[in-house]
């Protein structure tokens, strides 16, 4: 029997597990597939600097492609994994090809929502985001006075409408829900950012929805929107958010929720199969969440691999992420789902604020914009589990670090 590591997906989450296990001296056999053509790089950029043209793609990698042959790492790039044959312990590669596993990581992330082709999803001109092909294409498009749609009101949105402002594109947001970042963030915490955008000329329009693209010669020029109204574009970006790449282990019978069920320490319905990242339906106090973040595809990856290197421990997260937005760096610890009340508290710096989420006395959760000394004192409190006064957060004489290291 092989007693092969195979890992499917090159990303954030494939490459950590694989560069973990060779931290940790595991010396079996590790192959990393990827469907991509360009080995693991760090996918935040696409939307920020990388998208601006301030970072080159060099930059993006995690490391250059000698490293794999250099630590005995097999990168499989363009190569797409089809099928498990969970019996066999084989993964079945789209050319046919077979490769036998002692133990299978998977790590395939995530894949945008698209647009349904009869409403123009697939007219020239409109782009979603994911990848560095996505992000090239966008970038090509992106010239002063174009006017681009972004559909929907989500962090990948609004930081290429964000962008686009910087290139001088005319930018228009609509969002389907009665406010922009509904699924993530409190109306508080939208209410600012829809303050920075709109005084940087972005026109947002809520409660507003796509109903259909229309074109010319194959490449988009209006949209028609639910309110009746019809805008002329040059080219449109939806951000409608992702699902999880499933199928894998859906076809393979693998327990499968709001992506692959893994438990605390990664390990699928199948104990030979672990899997890591955007794809994954977690533990986390007592409820089933999924995480599209990189601290989680990280750290769950390092924690995995510890799983497969031997350890014993399991993977606790601490989400946390971040998003920039002209020179706004929106920082957000813990996880905020279940939220019952909402207190916000200016920073010492001016335009520095931080939105706190609870649940009863229970702290969970913090969006600080440009207020580093919040995330950091939330993050602290998040950890070490300490439930300050909501009452306390609010006044701004409060002092946060005392109140973080009681
Ligand atoms: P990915 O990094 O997506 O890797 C999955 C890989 O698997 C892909 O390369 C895919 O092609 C490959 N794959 C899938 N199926 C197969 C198959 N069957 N065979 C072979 N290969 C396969 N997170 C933050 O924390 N902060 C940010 O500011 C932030 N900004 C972002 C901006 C953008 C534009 C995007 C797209 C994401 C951003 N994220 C951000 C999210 C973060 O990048 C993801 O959470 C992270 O990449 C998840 O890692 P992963 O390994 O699970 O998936």
């Amino acid at each position: 029997m092989s007693d092969r590591i195979v890992i499917v997906g090159a990303g954030q989450g494939g490459f950590a597990v694989a560069a973990k296990l060779r931290a940790l001296k595991d010396e079996r056999p590790i192959t990393l597939i990827g469907a991509e053509a360009v080995p693991p790089y760090q996918r935040p950029p696409l939307s920020k600097k990388y998208l601006l043209g301030e970072m080159a793609f060099d930059r993006l990698l995690f490391r250059p492609e000698a490293w794999y042959g250099e630590n005995d790492i097999d990168l499989l790039l363009e190569r797409f994994v089809e099928r498990i044959d969970r019996d066999a312990r084989q993964i079945v590669m789209q050319d046919g090809a077979t490769l036998s596993y002692g133990t299978l990581v998977l790590a395939t992330g995530a894949a945008p929502r698209r647009l349904p082709e009869d409403i123009g999803g697939g007219l020239q001109g409109v782009f979603v985001m994911r990848d560095k092909h996505d992000a090239d294409r966008l970038a090509e498009a992106m010239k002063p006075g174009a006017r681009l749609l972004v559909v929907g009101g989500g962090y990948v949105g609004l930081e290429a409408a964000a962008v686009a402002r910087k290139f001088d594109v005319d930018v228009t947001v609509i969002e389907m829900a009665d406010r922009i970042l509904k699924r993530v963030a409190a109306p508080e915490t939208a209410d600012i950012m829809r303050a920075i955008h709109r005084a940087h000329g972005v026109d947002i329009r809520e409660n507003t929805g796509l109903i259909h693209l229309e074109g010319e010669a194959g490449h988009v020029r209006r949209a028609v929107l639910s309110r009746g109204e019809t805008l002329e574009i040059d080219m449109a970006v939806v951000g409608i958010g992702v699902t999880p790449n499933d199928q894998l282990a859906k076809e393979a019978g693998l327990a499968v929720g709001n992506g692959i069920v893994v438990d605390r320490f990664g390990r699928t319905s199948d104990p030979a199969i672990f899997a890591v990242g955007d794809c994954v339906e977690q533990p986390y106090r007592g409820e089933r969440i999924r995480l599209e973040s990189v601290p989680n595809a990280v750290d769950q990856a390092e924690a995995i691999a510890g799983v497969i290197a031997g350890s014993d421990k399991a993977y606790e997260p601490e989400p946390w992420f971040w998003s920039d937005q002209y020179d706004v760096k929106l920082q957000i610890a813990g996880y905020n789902g279940g939220y019952d009340r909402v207190v916000t508290r200016e920073g010492a710096r001016e335009g520095s604020q931080s939105v706190w989420y609870f649940r009863g006395d229970t702290l969970l959760a913090v969006d600080a914009i440009n207020d580093a000394r919040a995330y950091v004192c939330a993050k602290k409190m998040l950890s070490a589990g300490v439930n300050p006064a909501a009452e306390a957060i609010a006044d701004p004489a409060t002092d946060l670090k005392a109140l973080a290291n009681p």
